[in-house]
């Protein structure tokens, strides 16, 4: 019999000689932190485990098909959170459609390009031969004609 300092609480606790690596003293809330940690080790170790585990889940899932419906209905900041991600998610993928294209309907969809005069060049793009998207340079017209350069030089 020998005194210990719980892993959790931090208090000094009488450890058993039957439990090996007796780390956690008796208070519910330090055996529930005992058995999180092993969980967590086990899923990191084990992956029989993770997937029974996550076997296990699915079937309770598919046995209550409400629970998940009254948990957003009982949360409704829970959804909100949800709703407001995949609402980031929509706008990264804008970006990276900017400037495309369709030339077929000559439409163009250029979001977070200023309004101006701008030349289109048909690039020749090795790299991506083998799609169907027509790879293209725009130039503000500006930069490319003399007469406009002097004209941005005069107003500065
Ligand atoms: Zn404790």
């Amino acid at each position: 019999m020998s005194l210990k300092n719980c892993a959790c609480c931090g208090e000094l606790f009488v450890t058993r000689p039957q439990v090996p690596n007796h780390a956690f003293c008796s208070k519910h809330a330090c055996q529930r932190e005992r058995r999180q940690q092993w969980q967590r080790k086990k899923l990191q170790d084990d992956l029989h485990y993770r997937e029974n585990l996550q076997d296990a889940q699915r079937a309770w899932r598919t046995r209550n098909p409400d629970y998940s419906r009254n948990y957003r209905a009982a949360n409704p900041q829970y959804t909100q959170k949800n709703r407001e991600q995949q609402r980031i998610r929509c706008c990264h993928e804008r970006e990276q459609n900017v400037a495309k294209i369709d030339m077929s309907t000559a439409s163009f969809v250029l979001h977070g390009i200023p309004a101006g005069v701008y030349r289109i060049r048909h690039v020749q793009d090795s790299v991506h031969c083998k799609t169907d998207a027509w790879i293209i340079e725009i130039t503000p017209v500006c930069a490319t004609c003399p007469c406009k350069i002097d004209a941005c030089k005069d107003s500065t």
